[in-house]
């Protein structure tokens, strides 16, 4: 069983279409990663795997059941994009707060506190916490009752380098104790890592689904091939551009090839042969490069749509 099956939704906002014919899962103990510009249609997404919307055309399951049944939000876990607390409440007490509403341990709020790094703040007013700290307190918040599907949307805004590198840790560990998440962010340097799949939306459409394998395969982008300690690096240069390779010089026996599909074994083949590179790096194209290929190919039909 799936924990999220989204098969053909489309979303309205009065007269606005926001999603248009939707499908996307998410398997159990999968993490997925949902990208996409202001106004994709992200957060109308996860709205309607919390069962806060209702679609207006095609249909959500949650863990094989309505997104509203009441079984179903005890095993969610949310963190919303923008975090609010009751400021004159501590931190154990807000938590506490949440823990009773959602029929939670209570035993299990200093657990989390010391897991997101909040132990030592646990009796200060939340109002005295930094964006930081209260982004933290969401997080716990989100994991309280051990959800089995986490929804999370922009978990790193406000974190700093190392509690980011620490968010992801404990994503990597809940992925592995089976909880299935869903990921929103802006920020993608150093989430490809940490995600199964990514998802990329533009203007409410789906653009492509799949591992970072899988997508780099079909945007077709090109690796990047950087060799160095290189006897003849001109000649080399001369000889890939007549070729019709983009070849550069990178400083003293360093170069540069643009690897297109189904170019790149040859041309290792040659630099590690021939050429006698004494290093070579391979840059393959970044999530960030897939991103930015499919919200150019999403314009530039939109643009063909609406004209
Ligand atoms: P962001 O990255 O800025 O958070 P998002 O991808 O989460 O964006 P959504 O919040 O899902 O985007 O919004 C999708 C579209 O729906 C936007 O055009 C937005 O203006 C519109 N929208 C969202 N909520 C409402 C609402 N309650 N009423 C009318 N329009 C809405």
């Amino acid at each position: 069983m799936n924990a999220v099956e989204i098969r053909g939704v489309s979303q309205r906002y009065g007269r606005m279409t926001v999603l248009h014919g939707l499908d996307l899962t998410l398997g159990e103990g999968e993490v997925l990663g949902l990208f996409g510009h202001n106004g994709a249609g992200k957060t109308t997404t996860m709205k309607l795997i919390l069962g806060l919307l209702r679609a207006s055309e095609g249909q959500v399951s949650v863990l094989g059941r309505s997104p509203n049944a009441p079984q179903v939000r005890r095993q969610l876990g949310y963190l919303p994009e923008n975090v609010t607390f009751y400021p004159q409440l501590s931190g154990r007490e807000t938590l506490r707060h949440f823990a009773r509403l959602k029929g939670a341990p209570l035993g299990q709020v200093d657990e989390l506190l010391e897991q997101v790094g909040l132990f030592d703040a646990a009796d200060r007013r939340v109002k005295t916490y930094s964006k930081g700290m209260r982004q933290r307190l969401g997080l716990a918040q989100a994991l309280l009752g051990q959800p089995r599907l986490l929804l999370l949307d922009e978990p790193t805004v406000g974190l700093d380098p190392i509690a980011t590198q620490d968010l992801y840790r404990l994503i990597d560990h809940l992925r592995q104790q089976g909880t299935s998440i869903i990921l929103c962010s802006h920020v993608l340097p150093g989430v490809e890592a940490h995600i199964n799949r990514a998802a990329i939306l533009a203007h409410g459409r789906l653009q492509a689904v799949g591992s970072l394998a899988s997508l780099r395969e079909e945007a077709g982008l090109p690796a990047l091939i950087r060799a160095s300690g290189l006897k003849h690096s001109r000649q080399l240069i001369q000889r890939w551009t007549a070729a019709g390779h983009a070849a550069r010089a990178l400083g003293e026996g360093a170069v540069e090839v643009v690897a297109v599909n189904g170019h790149k074994l040859g041309l290792l083949r040659h630099l590690l042969g021939e050429a006698e590179a004494q290093d070579i790096d391979i840059h393959q194209p970044s999530l960030e490069d897939l991103y930015r290929y499919y919200m150019e190919r999403a314009g530039e039909r939109n643009v063909e749509a609406t004209a």
